[in-house]
């Protein structure tokens, strides 16, 4: 007999291979964070990542402009370095590409992952060329480091720690939904909509994001201390469960206080979308999520880009989300690709 994937989902597949190999060495970090950690030749933490895109699953070329796919494969794979309050140096980019693609479309893909390396300081070292039978797949490849005691990992949330995010949630989610909307218009007017221009905000979100290390660097500036920390690429609630369940803690989250841009509350009202769910549940966000210890919270307050969104409580079993209106909601993952699922599903019904 055998089992499907989906009876595992993505995170038990990962733990059940993980389980496979011994623990690394101590000092060594493996799988279970955003990315690897090793100690480098002069002391420093030395962090590795890798972030796979499929088109068709990650990107459709009926609006994912080539130049902007390849700016985003390179911030969402340093993203992770950022998640790790690390610096990003060096990146690597391997290819399958169909002979579909054309040599002006690939130069196209790196005038994005140029002006990517060039934006963030990093050097593209290396990567893999390869064929494939249709469609495309695009791997990165993201070296970061710093300092081992400004590194920070899932698992060091406290009791009593504030949950901070930057800048706001649930706008790539919605820029999504506008750009598969109207998906059949820009497959004919090869992308040029100008009636999309008062979604432009929300677009610009999910076809360019951008890893937040000037969060980090501010972090280091105003020097904030940070116990736990990831990027929001699948969904402020999953990637929470993530910190709580490495912490071994739980806690309280308030709807009055998630960070929202105006023009993403009125799109999913537009999409009869509650703007809480697109900001608990959407995904590809790229802010960060971290706690930072009570104590610190005038300091946090002084930085314009953080918002304060709840607290770390001892109970594990204490996953509350606290209702603008006083209500209680357990606080449950759904994030991106298991919402855009659910959303297939219910549009079929
Ligand atoms: P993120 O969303 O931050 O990119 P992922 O959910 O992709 O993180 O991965 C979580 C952890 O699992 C990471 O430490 C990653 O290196 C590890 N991982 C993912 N896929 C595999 C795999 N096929 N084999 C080994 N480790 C993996
Ligand atoms: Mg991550």
């Amino acid at each position: 007999m055998t089992t499907p994937l989906s009876q595992l989902g993505e995170f038990g597949l990962i733990d059940r291979l993980r389980r496979r190999f011994d623990t690394p060495p101590e000092g060594i970090v493996g799988i279970g964070d955003d990315a690897a950690v090793f100690p480098g030749p002069d002391g420093r933490g030395e962090v590795v990542t890798t972030d796979m895109f499929v088109e068709g699953i990650h990107y459709d070329f009926a609006y994912v402009p080539l130049h902007l796919l390849g700016w985003k494969v390179v911030s969402a794979t340093l993203s992770d370095v950022a998640a790790m309050r690390a610096q990003p140096k060096f990146f690597f980019l391997s290819m399958a590409l169909s002979n579909r693609f054309t040599v002006e479309g690939v130069d196209a893909v790196y005038d994005g992952i140029a002006a990517a390396c060039q934006y963030y300081d990093t050097h593209l070292l290396g990567g893999d060329t390869t064929t494939i039978r249709s469609g495309s797949v695009f791997h990165g490849v993201g070296i970061g480091e710093e300092l081992p005691a400004r590194i920070t990992y899932r698992k060091g949330a406290r009791p009593g720690d504030l949950i901070c995010v930057s800048g706001n949630l649930g706008a790539a989610f919605l820029g999504l939904h506008v750009l598969e909307r109207e998906k059949e218009v820009l497959r004919d007017t090869h992308g040029a909509a100008p009636h999309l221009d008062k979604y432009r905000y929300l677009l610009e979100r999910y076809l360019r994001p951008v890893a937040r290390f000037d969060i980090v660097r501010t972090l280091n500036e105003e020097t904030v201390t940070t116990t736990a920390m990831i990027d929001i690429s699948d969904g402020l609630s999953s990637d929470l469960l993530h910190i709580l369940h490495q912490s071994q803690v739980g806690c309280d989250i308030y709807e009055d206080r998630l960070p929202i841009d105006p023009l993403t509350f009125k799109t999913a009202l537009e999409f009869n979308l509650s703007p809480a769910t697109c900001v608990l549940h959407g995904g590809e966000d790229y802010e960060l999520l971290f706690t930072v210890p009570a104590e610190q919270e005038s300091r946090v307050n002084r930085i314009p880009d953080i918002s304060v969104i709840g607290r770390i409580v001892a109970d594990p079993a204490h996953r509350i989300f606290h209702t603008t209106g006083g209500g209680k909601a357990a606080l449950t993952a759904q994030g991106w690709d298991s919402f855009l699922k659910k959303q297939a599903a219910s549009d079929t019904e």
